[in-house]
């Protein structure tokens, strides 16, 4: 498990600044949710943390240590996205077990850590399947067993259950919570559905237009939103 700072963090593309220096403290096993409108930065954010992109400024630091300069690999940090991410040719097994490419386990070591993730997500029926053959909900679990399988400090969800249907949204709503009750894994998730974001936060972190407006606990922002704007995304009466 691991803390993330940021430290005035910026963003720049060419002549646009997208995140404006912003200051986050992530508590060790705190499942942490950003919110805002579209463009607001939410991405940008997340794959600067994964080292995805690069920081035109200010200081990430994971359990302490600053990682501004490490390769996404050395920052034992996972990222789920939204469009699954996961290979149509092969199986199941082989989907999760791509999560350890760069791993020293022997290849029984590796089978065996693949169905221990495969069992805490209940695809072990599945393992010799092709994702063509699976649900969404199943195929969003694939990219979860991939992310999890290196038992990463932390876990980087960007919008991970947008193209699912309502039902199933709720359903793996529900699921990635039971996980993280179960591993006790920091978790940042973005997202765009006030439910998701109502439901699932310990805190919640609200953007707009590269900047942070607010962060409290679901609670505390249906209470006392900042502005107006905070107050409608929350759905609290304004
Ligand atoms: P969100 O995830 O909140 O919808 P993003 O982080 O994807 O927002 O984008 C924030 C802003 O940065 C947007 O204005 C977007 O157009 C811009 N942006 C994102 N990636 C790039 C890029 N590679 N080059 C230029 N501009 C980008
Ligand atoms: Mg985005």
């Amino acid at each position: 498990m691991a803390t993330i700072e940021l430290e005035r963090l910026v963003k720049r593309f060419g002549p646009a600044t997208v995140v404006h220096g912003i200051d986050l403290s992530i508590q060790d096993g705190e499942f942490v949710v950003l919110v805002g409108p579209s463009g607001c930065g939410k991405s940008t954010t997340l794959r600067m943390i994964a080292g995805l992109e690069e920081i035109s400024d200010g200081t990430i630091r994971i359990d302490g240590r600053v990682v501004n300069e490490l390769q996404p690999r050395d920052r034992n940090i996972a990222m789920v996205f939204q469009n699954y991410a996961i290979y149509p040719h092969v199986t199941v097994a082989e989907n999760i077990a791509f999560g350890l490419y760069r791993s020293k386990l022997s290849k029984s070591e590796k089978r065996r850590r693949v169905e221990q993730v495969a069992e805490t997500l209940g695809l072990t029926h599945l393992l010799e399947r092709r994702p063509s053959a699976l649900s969404g909900g199943q195929r969003q679990r694939v990219a979860i067993g991939r992310a999890m399988v290196r038992d990463p400090a932390a876990f980087l969800f960007d919008e991970p259950l947008s193209n699912l249907d309502a039902q199933l949204r709720t359903q793996m709503r529900i699921e990635i919570k039971r996980l993280h009750h179960r591993l006790g894994t920091t978790s940042v998730f973005v997202t765009h559905d006030q439910v998701e974001a109502m439901t699932m936060a310990d805190r919640i972190v609200v953007m707009r237009e590269g900047r942070i407006l607010q962060v409290g606990t679901p609670l505390e922002l249906y209470e006392k939103p900042v502005d107006v704007f905070t107050a409608r995304f929350i759905g609290s009466p304004t």
